[in-house]
């Protein structure tokens, strides 16, 4: 895209918030991205819009939204064209790396001022750090966009260096042999069919907008283990799938989040924190340092990287961040590893696009957001996806926050639309501290597989359901006119809720269930909805046998949420099972 390395320049007519308008006069490309000189500083900003200039034919406008603060801003102020696309600096030092939403590195802006500016600028990767390159080619060779040349070991893992993904056939001029050498670096010279020259290093950038391609898509058929009980159970997210997590303010999305950060099993976790409260992201950044990762024990940094876009930082970044961040996904996805992103949220994302049209004057569709909505929201989820080619996967998990939790507005309703799976968080769950909230009988759907069967999945919704059905009856018309054995059905629910659905996302041990232990929880479920328990009447009226059933199913509760939080060895853990079968014969 560069026009004979010529310097292409515009000047600023006019400054509406984010979006500026510049009149310029040699050739602009759509997409491409423009530095605007503003006191010395440079911001970064990309052409959305090229129109001919009605006063002056030789010149044109230009429409740009820009992805910085621009405090201080002039008409008259520099602009100028790149030539790029808006992209993201792939290569070994991404794990660990927390960067703002335009991957500038929080940590070494900081050490330049203890607050962000905007036209601040450093380095997306560590320039400096030295990594064990091994190759794995040589002179001669015939390698095309997406091989591997060699490789580098990132933490414990081995990050493949690939040829940029837009390089077709090419022949290996040269390599260098196995030796240490830093992200600056040519490792290798290729020469394409035109008799090019390609200076390949560690890293390369690559367009954000372009999603990396995939060898060989396939359906997402391995199930994740989340750690959380009713997602692993009745809405299962498998490695590749998307899910929509929608909930009103408050509800638990973001603690939602972080158990998924520090519990599922992944090579890989992206965090893109997108226009949510400042202070949260700080805290994920001092917490999560010094946890472990579950699967390796190293520190749980170690598998992931963070980019902090925060409700403080301008609003046309978070479009950025998230296209970033799946950018990413889909590079370690090419490697074979799998990847889960998280982003929080995606409605604070889509916020900014509707901003975006509403000052370029596009006619808005419902809730002003842009027309295309649903399909934008869609295209973003198609990027993640399960690789059969690479063995990889990109798993997309995207919090929704309507506004008063209202599931019919469009963002929700289009992320109920484009995912696999769907975790709606209730205010009345939240309310009643059940957490985590995801009400299992409203909006809480998947396509992938559960650690059980599809049978046992099933008998455990009906249960709830018709338990939820008799609570209904209970509070409308009492409990008096409800049968014995309706209220023992009741109570099967409600233990089942208390002590299966409901989890201590902050207790170390029963924050994560891994599928060993779901298999000997479900196998407790399945007999206790199954038996039918014999309270011995002895002469009792109806009214106090119920009375009776509630203390027997309320000791159970108390006993079974202990278990959570306490049993440990191979005898404790099948103490459940043995616990059920004396509750069902009422033997104590
Ligand atoms: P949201 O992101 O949906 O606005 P948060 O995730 O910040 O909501 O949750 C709000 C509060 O609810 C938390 O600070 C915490 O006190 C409580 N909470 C949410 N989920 C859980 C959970 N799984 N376990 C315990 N407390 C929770
Ligand atoms: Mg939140």
């Amino acid at each position: 895209m560069n026009y004979n390395n010529k310097k292409r320049t515009g000047s600023l007519i006019s400054i509406q918030d984010s979006l500026v308008k510049a009149r310029f006069y040699d050739n602009v490309i759509m997409g491409e991205t423009a530095e605007i000189s503003v006191e010395g500083k440079s911001l970064q900003a990309e052409v959305l819009q090229i129109d001919p200039d009605h006063k002056n034919t030789d010149a044109g406008i230009v429409e740009m939204q820009v992805f910085e603060d621009l405090t201080g801003a002039q008409i008259g102020d520099m602009v100028e064209f790149t030539g790029k696309p808006l992209s993201v600096l792939l290569g070994p030092g991404l794990l660990t790396s927390i960067w703002d939403g335009l991957q500038n590195p929080l940590y070494k802006l900081g050490e330049q001022d203890a607050y962000l500016i905007p036209g601040m600028r450093a380095p997306a990767l560590d320039e400096e750090k030295l990594w064990e390159f091994t190759p794995s080619v040589k002179a001669g060779d015939v390698v095309k966009g997406g091989a591997a040349i060699g490789s580098v070991p990132e933490g414990r893992l081995e990050h493949k260096i690939l040829v940029p993904f837009n390089l077709g056939k090419c022949k290996v001029e040269s390599i260098i042999e196995k030796s240490s050498v830093n992200i600056t670096e040519t490792v290798a010279v290729l020469t394409d069919a035109q008799q090019i020259k390609h200076k390949l290093k560690l890293a390369f950038r690559w367009a954000v907008k372009s999603p990396i391609p995939f060898k060989e898509r396939a359906i997402p058929s391995k199930t994740i283990s989340t750690g959380v009980r009713v997602i692993d159970f009745l809405a299962p997210v498998s490695y590749g799938g998307t899910v929509g997590n929608p909930g009103p303010f408050g509800a638990g999305k973001t603690v939602l989040q972080h158990s998924l950060c520090k519990y599922a099993l992944a090579d890989i976790i992206i965090m893109a924190a997108c226009g949510e409260r400042a202070g949260e992201a700080v805290e994920v950044f001092k917490d999560f340092a010094e946890l472990d990762d579950p699967s390796t024990g190293d520190s749980l940094m170690n598998r992931m990287c963070i980019f902090g876009n925060t409700s403080s930082m301008p609003v046309a970044a978070r479009e950025a961040s998230v296209f970033i961040a799946l950018t990413v996904g889909e590079y370690y996805r090419y490697q074979g590893y799998n990847v889960v992103l998280l982003a929080d949220s995606t409605s604070r994302w889509a916020q900014a696009l509707r901003e975006r049209s509403g000052r370029q004057g596009d006619i808005p569709g419902p809730e002003a957001f842009p027309m295309d909505i649903p399909d934008q929201i869609k295209g973003m989820y198609q990027r993640a996806g399960a690789d059969k080619g690479t063995g990889g996967s990109l798993t997309f998990i995207g919090t929704v926050s309507p506004a008063g939790g209202n599931f019919q507005e469009p963002v929700t309703q289009a992320s109920m639309d484009a995912t696999g799976g769907f975790w709606g968080l209730s205010q009345d769950r939240a309310d009643a501290k059940k957490y985590p909230a995801i009400d299992p009988l409203a909006y809480t759907t998947s396509v992938y597989d559960s650690f059980v069967s599809w049978t046992d999945r099933n008998k455990m919704l009906q249960t709830l359901m018709e338990a939820n059905g008799i609570d209904q009856t209970i509070s409308t018309i009492g409990l008096k006119k409800v049968p014995v054995d309706k209220y023992v059905l009741y109570q099967k629910g409600q233990t089942i809720d208390f002590c299966v659905m409901q989890q201590d996302a902050f207790h170390k041990l029963d924050a994560c269930t891994r599928p060993d232990r779901l298999k000997v929880i479900n196998e407790a479920v399945q007999k206790l909805i199954d038996s039918s328990i014999e309270f011995s009447r002895d002469g009792l009226e109806d009214e106090e046998l119920k009375e009776l059933v509630k203390t027997k199913f309320d000791e159970l509760r108390q006993w079974w949420k202990d278990w959570n939080s306490s049993a440990q060895s191979e005898e404790e853990i099948a103490g459940l099972s043995k616990h059920i079968d004396q509750f069902i014969l009422q033997e104590d």
